[in-house]
């Protein structure tokens, strides 16, 4: 097993457009490190208190979360992508380039919040619950998705008059895209069927952005399309996605 031929191989099968993030959860720093040197360098976390440590350790390695100039080629591109607590946002918004996982408006309020804080924004994609099984319930349903964009874009006259209101719009966020995690089954065609389904769930939300023309959710930035693991990449890539997430088949299994 061998990280940079795993990443060689992906990249080879990975169209152009779609990107890689490697999904280092469980695995030590130094495996990260073999990645890094590879040239990969955009990298997946789900757990808070990992996220921030391997952030820092990295940091120790003189090198940033963020460019430190335009020219700045070295810095590691960090997604959130596990359940996050309101309570922990504090440990992932200064540090994220993106928050994959905003799987309720409660915690989108808390990351809002956060990024108001410290005078930032934060991008963020919204979860969407689109596998059949019952193992993960996480995730707005569609019905809930479309919902909640509607009530953002049409529920606030401007973003002035609504200060402290319970329906203020979220201000310091960006709504980046949708992500999503098909049913863990061996029936491909199923797993195709769902990535198909949030693919058009994506189109729907991109249109109605489009067409309320907000500045505050502009769908020129809503660009984004997370599907697709290990196992599922190829048919999530298939599917539309623009963005695939993948740890087994770069770092091998986790502990
Ligand atoms: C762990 C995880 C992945 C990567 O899964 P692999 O099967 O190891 O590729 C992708 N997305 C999310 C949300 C995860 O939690």
């Amino acid at each position: 097993m061998n990280i940079e031929d795993n990443l060689a191989k992906l990249r080879e099968e990975i169209p152009d457009g779609v990107k890689l993030i490697a999904v280092s959860k469980f695995h030590p720093a130094s495996m990260i490190v073999e990645a890094y040197n590879a040239g990969q360098r955009r990298f997946g976390e789900s757990r808070p208190q990992e996220f921030k440590s391997k952030i820092d350790e990295f940091l120790g390695m003189g090198v940033s979360y963020r460019p430190v100039s335009a020219s700045d080629k070295a810095w590691i591109e960090w997604h959130f992508i596990g359940h996050l607590q309101t309570n922990k946002v504090k440990m992932v918004v200064p540090y994220a380039s993106m928050i994959e996982s905003v799987d309720s408006e409660h915690l989108l309020r808390a990351i809002d919040m956060e990024a108001e804080r410290l005078g930032m924004k934060s991008d963020v994609l919204l979860e969407v619950h689109i596998a059949s099984d019952e193992q993960t319930k996480q995730g707005f349903s569609e019905s809930e998705l479309l919902e909640f964009i509607d009530s953002l874009l049409y529920s606030t006259e401007s973003p002035c008059s609504s200060a402290g209101s319970n329906d203020a719009p979220f201000l310091h966020v960006r709504l980046r895209g949708l992500m999503g995690m098909a049913s863990n089954v061996g029936d491909m065609k199923q797993v195709h069927d769902e990535f198909e389904e949030l693919h058009s769930l994506f189109n729907v939300v991109r249109e109605r952005l489009k067409k309320a023309d907000s500045p505050l959710y502009p769908c020129s930035i809503f660009d984004t399309l997370s599907m697709g693991m290990s196992h599922d990449y190829k048919v999530a890539v298939a599917a539309g996605s623009t963005e695939v997430r993948v740890g087994t088949a770069i770092f091998g299994s986790r502990q």
